[in-house]
């Protein structure tokens, strides 16, 4: 039978639209009708073991009343009403009267139906019986209490309509009861777990069904053995128990119990359920015909009690399994989660790492096993998580992932570090080259476009590879390794693998060193600003500066910013220095504006890194630098980036319309190199354009000549200055000129310059 993936067969889910679409009354009558047809049955096959009017060894149509109402629901109550009539017309003819048929109906009806309502909404266990507690309410009010007090009342209506004799009402209250009681441990716990089976049947659906269920279920092949045996024992138990010829004076009855407690103990509730029916129907077959009146109580009290016992001991072995097997699960899921990434379910780090242990150690043993250790670093994770939120970040990694592992074989290892970062362990390599394809696969899935949410995402990878290489590298190292070899290939254009080489373990040194130089140039004040001109081609002055930083180093001389600023940005310096680089050339361009009047006065122009961009009190800290170095907002200028408004999309329009709200005025640099989209271009509040130098220094190429004069034209239509960056010659200045450009820097002005030597050119006022 084909099966979804929820385990329901498509035979039943038919079955559940099916019985959906019957309307209700159509339902009732149908189940009314076969409730009936089994109550007769029952009815009939119980009568046969009747020794005195009314009073049967065990009574199972009983445990049909309270199935059908603790399944169906106490709306089928009226249906017990019937069933009377169906006994004393179909089954028995006994000629009641009116009275004792009615007193007789309404007396069974209504204790059964109050027990249940009473176990449903009192007690309010689970009628599928899954745990202990359910068992014994079960136990004391189905079983025991409820047959109790219906059969007082019974008998009391039977010997009153002189059924049977005042003088026997002691005993056959008993008798009836034991009937019932028995008659309902026997069936109604086996057809209630049977009926867990078919959810939709059930009036009282399961919120949450319990984690661990007794399980219901053919035995497997392994199992029939012991099942053989069982049955042979309790087979043997219920002959020496009941059919031998002594045992008419029940004296090994006990015998029985060997194989029920068995049962109980062995395999719980469901299964001990099943024994109970199999030893009461087995006795009842056996003890019919030689049972007189003298010993029909002792058997029927016999069976009653050890039905009792044989559930509630079941019950009791059913919730220990329950609770160990929650204990085992509950270890295990710990285990599971100390090593694996929950998100994913892939290895965690430290899984990896004992996996890349024994590859390290097998190496050791074997030279020619090669191996390699891949770091995966996915480009732009951060932006898509950002903009598109985290849960469908989370759905893309799953996604990612699935993606990686069509890649590798089954005997690969890949991990999660975290993050957007993955490890993979590549063994049993014949080289290098083996390794360089799973990177090339790997890049090769991930550029084509993901589908989520209806949404198209583009996604790259930055691969790092560690060939296992000398014998005594560790595991450690080899990691290092393989992220030192990821972060080149992001360095060097994102998308792309690098393999280690030892010449960049040595990079990766130097670049530490760089780091602590950093921190010591901040503390030692080695940083130093040069001014570079800024020149409005309308008039040919200079109408301010741009602030540039230089590092005096020690040893290295004058360096500029292409070799620091990079890892000052990575390793989170580089807003330090800009803030120390705002607030000194506020305070000089203010010193130079007091000395020289110039009109307008002249203005600053600071780089901003994205970092210090995302810096929550960015805006604060700037009013605060112009309030103290006393400078007019409208003099100071904000460069940023395309690439920093597109990486912090998500507060960046707010955070640009708090600093304009300052005063300020706002400059996108390098415009033309970054990824910004002129739509939202339009809705910035931005002050100036300036285009990056790449296209001004070949502007003799027609397509950097069209591209400047697009800026140009678009600066105009949005009605924001437009500055060219990296003039050098006279010609390019002439052609821009021409485009009406308004705003110039470069060497053809000048370099920048160290503060004296701009002093003295403000001072020298210049016209180009
Ligand atoms: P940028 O903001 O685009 O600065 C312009 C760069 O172009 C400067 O390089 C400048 O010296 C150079 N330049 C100006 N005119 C010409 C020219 O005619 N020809 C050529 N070939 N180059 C010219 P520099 O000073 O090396 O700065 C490089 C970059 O470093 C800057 O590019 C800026 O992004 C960053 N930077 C510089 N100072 C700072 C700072 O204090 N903070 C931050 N966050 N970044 C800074
Ligand atoms: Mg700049
Ligand atoms: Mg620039």
């Amino acid at each position: 039978m084909a099966r979804s993936n929820n385990g329901e067969s498509h035979l039943y889910r038919t079955f559940f639209r099916w019985q959906q679409r019957i309307p209700s009354p159509v339902r009732y009558v149908l189940v009314v009708a076969i409730y009936l047809i089994i109550w007769t049955i029952l009815d009939k096959v119980a009568t046969k073991f009747e020794t005195a009017p009314e009073i049967q060894i065990w009574y199972p149509p009983s445990a049909l009343d309270f199935v059908l109402l603790l399944v169906f629901g106490l709306r089928y109550t009226p249906a017990l009403l019937l069933n009377t009539l169906v006994h004393e017309y179909v089954v028995t003819q006994r000629g009641l009267n009116f009275i004792t048929l009615e007193l007789f109906n309404l007396i069974t009806t209504a204790g059964y139906a109050g027990a249940c309502a009473l176990l449903l909404f009192k007690v309010r266990i689970n009628p599928r019986l899954h745990q202990l507690r359910d068992v014994v309410w079960f136990n004391i009010i189905a079983i025991f209490f409820a047959p109790l007090i219906v059969a007082c009342l019974q008998v009391i209506n039977f010997a009153y309509s002189g059924i049977i004799p005042w003088s026997n009402w002691v005993t056959y209250t008993l008798h009836y009861w034991a009937g019932d009681a028995t008659g309902i441990a026997m069936l109604a716990p086996v057809l209630l777990i049977l009926l867990r089976k078919l959810p939709w049947v059930w009036l009282h659906k399961e919120q949450e069904p319990p984690a661990t269920q007794g399980e219901l279920r053919w035995p497997t092949r392994q199992e029939i053995p012991e099942l053989l045996i069982e049955g042979i024992a309790l087979g043997i138990g219920i002959w020496i128990g009941y059919g031998t010829p002594k045992g008419s004076n029940l004296d090994y009855t006990y015998f029985v119990f060997l194989p029920l407690i068995w049962s109980a103990l062995r395999h719980g509730f469901e299964r001990v359920a099943a024994t109970v029916s199999t030893i009461n129907i087995g006795v009842a077959l056996l003890v019919r015909i030689k049972f007189g009146q003298s010993n029909l109580l002792a058997l029927q009290f016999g069976l009653m009690a050890m039905s009792q016992t044989g559930l509630l001991l079941g019950a009791v072995t059913t919730q220990r399994l329950h609770t160990q097997k929650a204990l085992r699960d509950s270890n295990k899921q710990l285990t599971y989660n100390a090593f694996h990434d929950p998100l994913t379910g892939l290895f965690n780090r430290s899984l990896f790492m004992k996996h890349l242990e024994y590859a390290v150690e097998h190496r050791k043993k074997y030279e020619n096993f090669q191996f390699a250790v891949v770091f995966i670093d996915l480009d732009g994770f951060k932006v898509i998580n950002d903009s598109l939120g985290h849960l469908f970040g989370d759905q893309l990694l799953i996604n990612i992932v699935s993606k990686l592992k069509a890649c590798l074989r089954p005997t690969d290892t890949i991990a999660r570090l975290g993050g957007d970062e993955f490890i993979i362990l590549l063994e049993d390599l014949s080289d290098v080259n083996d390794a360089i394809l799973v990177a090339e696969q790997i890049q090769a899935e991930l550029i084509l476009p993901f589908m989520l949410n209806r949404q198209e995402v583009f996604i790259s990878a930055s691969i790092g590879i560690a060939m296992s290489a000398s014998s005594n590298t560790s595991t450690e190292d080899l990691l290092r390794d393989a992220d030192i070899a990821m972060y080149r290939a992001k360095k060097f254009g994102k998308g792309r693998y690098e393999v280690f080489d030892p010449s960049m373990h040595l990079q990766a040194v130097e670049r530490l060193q760089m780091e602590t130089d950093i921190r010591r140039a901040i503390e030692r004040q080695e940083f130093l600003i040069y001014y570079q001109p800024l020149v409005s081609l309308v008039t040919g002055k200079i109408i301010g500066f741009e602030s540039l930083i230089r590092w005096q180093h020690p040893q290295h001389g004058l360096l500029f910013p292409a070799t620091f600023i990079s890892i000052a940005e990575e390793t989170g310096l580089l807003r330090f220095i800009d803030e120390w680089v705002m607030r000194e050339s506020c305070h000089q361009i203010q010193q130079w504006q007091e000395q020289i009047l110039t009109t307008p006065p002249l203005l600053i122009s600071v780089n901003l890194c994205n970092k210090h961009f995302a810096q929550p009190n960015l805006v604060e800290q700037i009013s605060q630098i112009l309030q103290q170095t006393n400078l007019d907002a409208p003099c100071f200028k904000l460069e940023i980036t395309e690439n920093v408004i597109v990486e912090n999309a998500l507060y960046a329009d707010t955070l640009l319309l708090q600093l304009k709200a300052l005063g300020i005025q706002l400059c996108i640099d390098d415009f033309g190199t970054g990824y910004s989209s002129l739509g939202r271009l339009h809705n910035l509040p931005i002050d100036e354009l300036k285009i990056d130098q790449s296209f001004i220094k070949n502007l003799n190429n027609d397509r950097n000549l069209e591209i400047t004069e697009a800026i140009v034209t678009l600066g105009l239509k949005l009605n924001v200055k437009v500055t060219a960056e990296g003039i050098e010659t006279s010609e390019q200045l002439a052609q821009l000129r021409q485009m009406k450009c308004g705003y110039g820097q470069g060497y053809y002005f000048s370099h920048p310059l160290p503060t004296n030597a701009a002093e003295a050119l403000i001072l020298a006022n210049p016209q180009w």
